[in-house]
């Protein structure tokens, strides 16, 4: 489902050039849980970016969902993204003026989904937060917050989540919940999971992890 052959970037500041990607290759398949780890600095971020297309890379190819997409525009991209990719932010990332229900449904009503209030209420059930559906997020915790984001970012049936720490701003407890919770969604819709973390233990409940260092591939482990 994601297929990475060769791919460089770089960011330019000034006259300085700063290799951050430098000749990584993998592939994903369908409906596996993967892991992306490695130190602060080391790339994990931007390389999640690149893998859904958020940015664009130097050289190299990337293709994703069965698309070709470093050679796609931006917009191009886009509607890639919003038709099969969902995503999951360390810090939420909820509509702070939204409750918790509203912030499913609304971008389930904006993509024409007639339904979207009894999916939402069902996905948040299946998150745990049946009794906290008219909620705002101040009023929740963080793990809830991202029990929220979860439920929004299955709710448009995504081919691929990427994470990027998502259980960041959480303690080890609550994150631990929370990845569970990710791998067992990922598990009941099928749909293929991207997490990239600095927390071993937690990559570990994966299928595949890929350790990056300096920009490069120190390894992919099967766990
Ligand atoms: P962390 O675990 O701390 O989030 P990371 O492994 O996700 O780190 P990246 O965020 O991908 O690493 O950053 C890799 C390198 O690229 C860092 O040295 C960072 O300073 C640099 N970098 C990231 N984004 C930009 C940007 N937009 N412009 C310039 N440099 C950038």
């Amino acid at each position: 489902i994601l297929s990475v052959q060769n791919l460089k970037k770089s960011y330019h500041s000034g006259s300085k050039e700063l290799t951050v990607l430098e000749d990584i290759s993998f592939d994903i398949q369908e409906r596996e849980t993967f892991a992306i780890v490695g130190p602060s600095g080391s790339g994990k971020t931007t390389l999640l970016g690149l893998c859904a297309g958020l940015d664009q890379p130097d050289s190299g190819s990337i293709e994703l969902c069965g698309t070709l997409i470093n050679g796609l525009n931006e917009d191009q991209r886009a509607i890639l993204r919003n038709k099969k990719v969902g995503f999951v932010f360390q810090d939420f990332q909820l509509i702070p003026t939204l409750t918790a229900l509203e912030n499913v449904s609304v971008p389930l009503e904006l993509r024409g989904d007639k339904n979207a209030v009894k999916e939402a209420k069902v996905l948040l059930e299946k998150v745990g937060l049946g009794d906290r559906i008219h909620h705002y997020p101040s009023q929740l915790s963080g793990g809830e917050q991202q029990r929220v984001a979860l439920a929004r970012a299955f709710s448009n049936r995504p081919e691929i989540l990427f994470a990027d720490e998502p259980t960041g701003n959480l303690d080890e407890e609550t994150g631990k919940k929370v990845v569970e919770l990710l791998i067992e969604l990922n598990e009941e819709s099928g749909t293929t999971l991207v997490i990239v973390t600095h927390d071993m233990e937690l990559a570990r409940k994966t299928q595949r992890i890929l350790r990056l260092k300096g920009g490069k591939v120190m390894e992919t482990l099967n766990v």
